[in-house]
This record gives structure tokens, C-alpha cells and sequence, in this order.
């Protein structure tokens, strides 16, 4: 079982993966958690230059192909191998990241989205893509908070989450199209809730996955 989740920044992601991670874990499945960009050996040497902005200079096509090339590596090397092992893998951030912030807000032709995104995934698409929705505003807010905490560590902003609240909000309504246009594969959870709340939405949105 292949579950990718999404969404802004500050929607939660990470929390809740760990939270459905275990759960699935007490119920005795194996489990691996993954991320984009990275995930990989492959990959993980792309995040660097991904989220520093050093792909930046040479525009988001580039950039897109960069992201296509991390995201072949991660599917041929972890989650392809994994998923024929029988682990469940619950990956943060999946194909629908590329297409919303490459080809939504990085303007990038769908056509050229669509064809990058047959070569990198070869196959392997999510069963279950679920969709962390949050005000832009609110996630922003929640991000810069975590980024501040971070801040004693050194960590800067990614040229990501420097960008502004109107641009978040157009990605946010763009995964809530790509959901919309595929309700089969994606599920829209209200990340702006308790924690637990947010857990319990997922855990019921995985649970006919699992029966099978
Ligand atoms: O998941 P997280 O929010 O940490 O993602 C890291 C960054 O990578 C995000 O800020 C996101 O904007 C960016 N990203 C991207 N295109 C992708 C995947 C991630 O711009 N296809």
C-alpha cells in the first residue's frame, strides 16, 4: 500500500505520518516513511540543491527535470522495492507536489508536468493521496513558528516558505482541484483541527486500504 500525503507548508505532514506510521506499526504491518524530495540516496544528494535555490539561476524547468530525476531515483530505489516487500509506505510529498508547484505556481505547461511525471513515477502511483487542507495563511503562520524554533539550530527558511500568502493560497486551491479530479485515489482532510482529530480522519480514510 502506497500513500502519499500533501498539502502547504505547515499543514501537518510530517506529524501526522509519524502518527499513522505507528498506528499501522501496532497493528503489526511494516511500515517505511520516505519524503520528497529525497527519500534516496539519488535524491537525497538533489534535496540540497532543490531547497537551497542553487537550481534556481537556471529556471523552473530545470528545476522540474531536477525534481523528476530525485523522484525516479526515490521510486526505483525505495518505494518500488518496498512495495514488493509488502510495507505499507507513507511518503510526504509525492508526484502531486511537482505538478502544483512546478506546474501551477512555476507556470510549467502541463503537458511538460504530465510527461516528467509518467517518467518518474514508471508506474507507481499512490493508492491513497491524502490532501492536509489548511488557510495558507495559517499554515504560513505555523511554519514560520517552527522555522523560529529551528532558528537556535541554524536552520534557514527554504526559498519554499519565503514565498507569500497569495501563492500558497493558489496552491492550496490546486491540490484541492487535483483532488477533486481524482476523488479515487485522493481524500481532503481539514488540517486546521486538534492533532488527534486530524489522526482519527486518516486513520478512517486508510482503513478500506487495508481490509484488502
Ligand atoms: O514537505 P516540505 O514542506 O518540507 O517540503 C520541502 C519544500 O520543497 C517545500 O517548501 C516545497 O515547497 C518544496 N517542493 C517543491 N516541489 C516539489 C516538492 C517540494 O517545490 N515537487
Amino acid at each position: 500500500l502506497f500513500v502519499s500525503f500533501e498539502g502547504g507548508e505547515g499543514a501537518g505532514k510530517s506529524t501526522q505520518i509519524r502518527r499513522l506510521a505507528d498506528m499501522l506499526r501496532r497493528k503489526g504491518l511494516d511500515v517505511i516513511t520516505t519524503r520528497e524530495p529525497g527519500g534516496s540516496a539519488g535524491a537525497e544528494a538533489l534535496r540540497h540543491v532543490l531547497l537551497s535555490g542553487a537550481a534556481e539561476p537556471f529556471g523552473v524547468r530545470m528545476e522540474a527535470l531536477l525534481f523528476a530525476a530525485a523522484r525516479n531515483d526515490h521510486v526505483e530505489t525505495v518505494i518500488r522495492p518496498a512495495l514488493a516487500k509488502g510495507f505499507v509506505v507513507l511518503c510526504d510529498r509525492f508526484m502531486d507536489s511537482s505538478r502544483v508547484y512546478q506546474g501551477v505556481t512555476g507556470n510549467l505547461e502541463p503537458e511538460f508536468i504530465d510527461a516528467l511525471e509518467r517518467i518518474a513515477v514508471n508506474g507507481v502511483v499512490p493508492h491513497l493521496t491524502l490532501i492536509l487542507d489548511l488557510a495558507a495563511a495559517t499554515g504560513l503562520a505555523r511554519a514560520r513558528g517552527r522555522l523560529t524554533a529551528e532558528a537556535n539550530g541554524g536552520a534557514a527558511p527554504d526559498r519554499f516558505e519565503r514565498e507569500e500568502v497569495d501563492t500558497h493560497e493558489k496552491r492550496r486551491q490546486a491540490f484541492l482541484d487535483i483532488a477533486a479530479a481524482d476523488p479515487k485515489r485522493c481524500r481532503v482532510i481539514d488540517a486546521d483541527r486538534p492533532v488527534g482529530e486530524i489522526a482519527d480522519d486518516i486513520a478512517g480514510a486508510i482503513q478500506p486500504f487495508l481490509a484488502d
